[in-house]
């Protein structure tokens, strides 16, 4: 059997890393990647045929678990009939149509492959629309890595510690103003001085690149006053929250709190393609026509609306918009950060969690932060003791702090009971 350490090292000579993102190469908690050999349901196997409970969920897109009957068989059938054209296709529209039906501040989308891609042509569109250069965006958040948006932008950058990264020209981010999360005096002071010039203020409303960090409900009400005031476009990233802390996303959880709000446009990825590489971006009709071939802001991709990626996509929207699917999620997703923090307080260790839908975030400290500085504050060392003895144990967790968790429809009530009791040995041990 080749093992995990054997891969590793196999991998380390022919890729930067051995990974083909960084935080999957274990550098914040250190020891060695697990290499998967394969996944179903809630489980994921290593090459050395170890299970795990999966929390992860390729970083959220798998809301279904791993190998849901109906998406396999869906892109099955989509690889029968050929897996790229290049041309238009009945999938895309209803893909599309699926998105808009969900989300009331939609009308348009384009898709894509990546999020990354999706945040740095709705950045794009955004300046086109105003004609300003100015963006905004938040300490902590991560919206892909493209350049203008790669300044402290959390998660696997946090991890190793870069503010940015080598290779953006100072030039190219000298347009980006990045803010403190949850800060409403600095949001209010930004725009005084420069509200006319910013072309969007970009957001994770619940931030999943700096574990679990909310946005309060008077930063968003203020965030919205201040960017219809002065012209500027808000630009919700709900590539992590979008479909999967509820089906209309982080921007329905905050209309139930604001009435009436709306953001201007919306990134979105990982849910939507169901584990295929698929993302999209959208807004109003208004925004959105002008994008090439109808107006000047450019956008293009070989493979966008991909027929294997939409088949698996469409399988996975109609599973979860059936009727309790979120009730169903969010409740599995409680039981399970209820059952970190009772193992926390049984073992006498100070855990604070939160949740929402199918998205989850803990940390070891003794209330939960608001913004990148305070996640940053919180106990590093216990997390990465925990994590390791999680993963001895059968459960894999994000391997850094900085990372919201996820739970999918697959997860059981016996799943969950192993991970409390997994948590309780972890801690104590
Ligand atoms: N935005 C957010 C909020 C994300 O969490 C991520 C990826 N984790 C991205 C954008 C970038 O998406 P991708 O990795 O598909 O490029």
């Amino acid at each position: 059997m080749t093992t995990n350490e054997q891969l590793f090292a196999r991998a380390q000579a022919v890729i930067p890393g051995g990974v083909n993102s960084p935080v999957r190469a274990f550098r914040a908690v250190g020891g060695t990647p697990r290499f998967i050999s394969r996944a179903h349901g809630a489980y994921i196997w290593d090459a050395e045929d170890k299970r795990y409970i999966d929390y992860i969920g390729s970083w959220g897109p798998m809301i279904l678990g791993h190998g849901h009957p109906a998406v396999l068989e869906a892109v099955q059938k989509a690889l029968l009939e050929g897996f790229s054209y290049g041309a238009p296709t009945a999938r895309e529209i209803e893909l599309a149509e699926a998105i808009i039906a969900q989300v009331p501040s939609v009308e348009q989308v384009r898709l894509v492959s990546s999020g990354t891609e999706a945040g740095m042509s709705a950045l794009r569109l955004a300046r086109g629309v105003t004609g300003r250069s100015k963006i905004v965006k938040f300490e902590g958040c991560y919206h892909g890595h493209a350049d203008a948006l790669l300044v402290k932008a959390g998660s696997g950058l946090a991890t190793f510690g870069h503010p940015t990264s080598a290779g953006v020209p100072a030039e190219v981010v000298q347009h980006t103003l990045v803010l403190e999360y949850n800060n409403v005096e600095q949001l209010e002071e930004t725009f005084a001085a420069q509200g006319d010039e910013i072309a969007c203020v970009m957001l994770e409303a619940i931030a999943g690149n700096m574990n679990f960090v909310r946005a309060s409900v008077p930063f968003v009400t203020k965030l919205r006053e201040l960017c219809s005031k002065h012209g500027a476009l808000l630009i919700f990233d709900e590539v992590m929250t979008g479909f999967r802390v509820a089906l209309g996303g982080a921007q329905s959880v905050y209309a139930k709190l604001i009435p009436g709000f709306k953001p201007d446009m919306s990134v979105f990825g990982k849910v939507i393609g169901g584990g295929m590489p698929l993302a999209a971006f959208g807004g109003s009709r208004e925004v959105m026509k002008q994008l090439a071939p109808l107006g000047p802001v450019y956008q293009a991709g070989t493979l966008s609306g991909n027929p294997v990626a939409t088949a698996c996509g469409l399988a996975t929207l109609a599973e979860i918009t059936k009727p309790g699917f979120y009730e169903a999620l969010a409740a599995k997703t409680q039981k399970m950060v209820q059952g970190i923090a009772e193992a926390g307080r049984e073992a006498g260790v100070p855990i604070v969690t939160d949740c929402e839908g199918g998205m989850f975030g803990f940390f070891f400290a003794n209330a939960l932060p608001h913004n990148y500085n305070e996640v940053m504050a919180t106990d590093k060392e216990r997390f990465n003791r925990f994590f390791h003895g999680m993963l001895d144990r059968g459960v894999y967790l994000a391997p850094a702090m900085y990372e919201a968790g996820f739970v999918s429809a697959a997860h059981t009530d016996a799943d969950l009971a192993a991970t409390k009791a997994a948590a309780l040995e972890a801690l104590r041990g």
